[in-house]
C-alpha cells in the first residue's frame, strides 16, 4: 500500500506541474490560463484526455502532436517529472503538515519563476501577486511564524531594492518583489540564507559564463533562476545548514 500512497503523491504533484506548464507557456504571453482548453501550439487541435496525462501523455505520443506531428518540447514531460520528484520529497520529509503545504505551495511558485525568468528574462507580476496572497494565510501558523513572514517580506524586497538602486539597473523590478515573496514563505531568517546562496551562485556562475566569454559584461543574466535556487535550498536544507554552521562556528 504505501507504493501506492508515494504513487499518489508523485501524480499530484506531476499533474500540478501539467498545471504549471500551461503558466510557464501562457503567462509571458498574458493568455489565460483557463481558457481556452489545452490545444497544439502549431495545428491548435484541441488535447484529448489522454494526451494531458502527466509524463504519460508524451510517452504514448512519443513526443509529437498527434494531428500536426510537430514535435512536443521536451520540458513539458520534464516539468512534471521535476514538480512530481519535489512532492515526493517534501511529503517524505515533512509529512502531512501544514508546513509542507506551505513549503509545496512556494516551490510549486519558483518553478514557473525560474523558467520563465530563464526564457523571456521577466518574474510575472502575477506569479509575484499570487505568491503574496498564497503566503499570507501560512502566517496564521503562529505569532512567530507571523512576524517573521512580515519582517522577511519587508526585508527582502528592501535589500534587494537598495541593491537595485546602488546597481542601477542590474536587478529587476521582478526580482526585489519575488525576494519579498520569499521572506513572507520562508521567513528572515531563512531568507537571509536563500539571498546568500542565490548571490554566491550568481557570482560563480556569472563568472564562470564571462570568463568563459559565453556572457560579455554588458549581457544582462537573469537572476530570478539564482533567487529560486537559493529558496528551494533554503526551504529544503536551511535548518540543517543554520545548525551546522553555527556548531562550527562555536555559538
Ligand atoms: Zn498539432
Amino acid at each position: 500500500m504505501l507504493i501506492l500512497w508515494w504513487a499518489l503523491v508523485f501524480i499530484t504533484g506531476a499533474s500540478v506541474g501539467s498545471f504549471l506548464n500551461v503558466c510557464i507557456y501562457r503567462i509571458p504571453k498574458d493568455e489565460s490560463i483557463a481558457f481556452p482548453p489545452s490545444h497544439c501550439p502549431e495545428c491548435m487541435k484541441r488535447l484529448g484526455v489522454i494526451d494531458l496525462i502527466p509524463i504519460f501523455g508524451y510517452i504514448l505520443l512519443r513526443g509529437k502532436c498527434r494531428y500536426c506531428l510537430s514535435r512536443i518540447s521536451w520540458q513539458y514531460p520534464a516539468v512534471e517529472l521535476v514538480t512530481g520528484l519535489i512532492y515526493v520529497f517534501i511529503v517524505a520529509r515533512l509529512g502531512l503538515t501544514i508546513a509542507a503545504l506551505q513549503t509545496l505551495v512556494f516551490l510549486s511558485l519558483l518553478v514557473p519563476v525560474t523558467i520563465i525568468d530563464y526564457k523571456h528574462s521577466i518574474i510575472p507580476d502575477k506569479i509575484n501577486a499570487v505568491g503574496v496572497i498564497l503566503g499570507l494565510p501560512f502566517l496564521l501558523q503562529s505569532r512567530e511564524i507571523a512576524y517573521s513572514g512580515i519582517i522577511g517580506f519587508f526585508a527582502g524586497g528592501g535589500l534587494l531594492l537598495i541593491i537595485a538602486v546602488i546597481s542601477r539597473g542590474g536587478m529587476g523590478g521582478g526580482d526585489i518583489k519575488l525576494a519579498s515573496v520569499m521572506g513572507l514563505f520562508l521567513g528572515w531568517k531563512y531568507l537571509f540564507l536563500a539571498l546568500f546562496i542565490a548571490f554566491s551562485a550568481g557570482a560563480v556562475v556569472g563568472g564562470v559564463l564571462l570568463m568563459t566569454g559565453i556572457k560579455k559584461r554588458k549581457d544582462p543574466i537573469p537572476f530570478g533562476p539564482y533567487l529560486a535556487t537559493g529558496a528551494i535550498v533554503s526551504a529544503l536544507f536551511g535548518q540543517t545548514l543554520i545548525s551546522r554552521y553555527l556548531d562550527f562556528m562555536h555559538l
